[in-house]
């Protein structure tokens, strides 16, 4: 079965397909300027942000480097890492 059988929430949701690999740049969040509003999560159009112990994560195995929460964030916090 090809990949792009699964291009799909449920198809993402079952980890069937790594979604990740389309970005080109993957956004970090900076812990020390993060002010957990919460937005990137909010607007995350593949839901791959997540609060886990405190602290908002991007799961890079499905974000798709979109920069919508880089646009979102009020505190500046994310960037797209390049030239690694
Ligand atoms: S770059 Fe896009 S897909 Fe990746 S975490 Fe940000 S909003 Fe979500
Ligand atoms: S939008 Fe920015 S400030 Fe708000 S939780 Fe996400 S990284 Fe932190």
């Amino acid at each position: 079965m090809k990949k792009t059988d699964f291009i799909c929430a449920i198809g993402k949701e079952l980890n069937i397909i790594n979604t990740g690999d389309w970005k080109v740049y993957p956004p970090v969040i900076d812990q020390e300027k993060c002010k957990k509003c919460g937005l990137c999560l909010l607007y995350c159009p593949t839901n791959s942000v997540k609060h886990e112990d405190g602290k908002y994560i991007i799961h890079l195995e499905f974000c798709k480097g979109c920069g919508v929460c880089i646009h979102e964030c009020p505190a500046n916090s994310i960037e797209f890492k390049k030239g690694e």
